[in-house]
């Protein structure tokens, strides 16, 4: 369920507002959002110094989108195509096409995604003798455990949890998004270190692991040492 808010009661706890009205209170809060999602939540005035909630949302995300397209017959010849801001790759074991959507052809939506498809075809028809003919694509649900006969896509800048695909540094956030600082024998980025010992931000964009950005093992690596970090914290209490 989506946060909407995060206030403070006067015991100190956090109380968390979800979309659907309920609330909690809760002594500890970890943040695991994206950077992008932080605009649209209301924080209450001091549970992040402005300043840093500014950096934070001014954290860059990569804008890409996927159409997964299924093959019934292995093409005799399997070609990895580059446009300019179109690309594809084949999977020879599941026979599954992927085309990768950069810059602004990502931005499709469940009206536009027939439009973006076609985009592709040419290109993708050139390098590939049996290419299915077309059928229109799916837009995937945001729901796990699905599956899809035919072409089904996504667009990871147009949801509103994500605003994006992974995070990278952006020209001029060198410093801010590199600087880390230690407290209580863990590693932090200076911007996501810990508040007040009771607000923890996790999430690939909080990792240390800086030759890893933006993936699996980075966003492993910040939910261990915040796990870690929370029960350092609660044996010194
Ligand atoms: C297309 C694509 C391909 C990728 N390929 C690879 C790969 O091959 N290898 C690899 O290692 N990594 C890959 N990644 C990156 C990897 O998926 C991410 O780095 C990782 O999932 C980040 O984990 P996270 O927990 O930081 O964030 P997320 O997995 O994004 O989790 C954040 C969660 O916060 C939720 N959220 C947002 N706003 C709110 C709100 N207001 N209230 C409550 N919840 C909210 C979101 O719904 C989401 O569930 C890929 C990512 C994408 C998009």
């Amino acid at each position: 369920m989506p946060l909407t808010k995060v206030s403070k009661n006067n015991n100190g706890a956090f109380q968390l507002t979800f979309q659907n009205g309920t609330e909690i209170e809760t002594a500890i809060l970890v943040l695991a959002i994206p950077c992008s999602a932080y605009e649209s939540i209301n924080f209450e005035d001091g549970i992040i110094p402005d300043q840093k909630l500014e950096a934070i949302q001014k954290v860059q995300y990569g804008a890409n989108a996927k159409i997964i397209v299924p093959f019934a017959t292995a093409p005799a010849a399997t070609t990895g195509l580059v446009g300019d801001e179109i690309i594809s790759f084949f999977d020879q074991a599941q026979q599954l096409l992927t085309v990768y959507y950069t810059g602004t052809t990502s931005l499709f939506s469940p009206q536009t995604i027939a439009n973006s498809y076609n985009q592709a075809r040419p290109m993708i028809e050139r390098g590939f003798e049996n290419y299915p003919s077309f059928t229109p694509p799916i837009y995937a649900k945001d729901e796990a455990g699905l599956s899809y006969d035919g072409p089904v896509g996504y667009s990871w800048p147009n949801d509103p949890y994500a605003k994006g695909t992974y995070s990278y540094i952006a020209k001029g956030q060198e410093n801010v998004l590199t600087a880390t600082v230690e407290e209580n024998d863990e590693v932090f980025k200076t911007l996501f270190a810990p508040l007040h010992q009771n607000l923890y931000f996790a999430g690939e964009h909080t990792s240390i692991l800086f030759d890893v950005p933006g993936t699996m093992e980075a966003a492993c690596e910040s939910g261990e040492r915040i796990a870690r970090a929370i029960l350092q914290r609660l044996k010194m209490l």
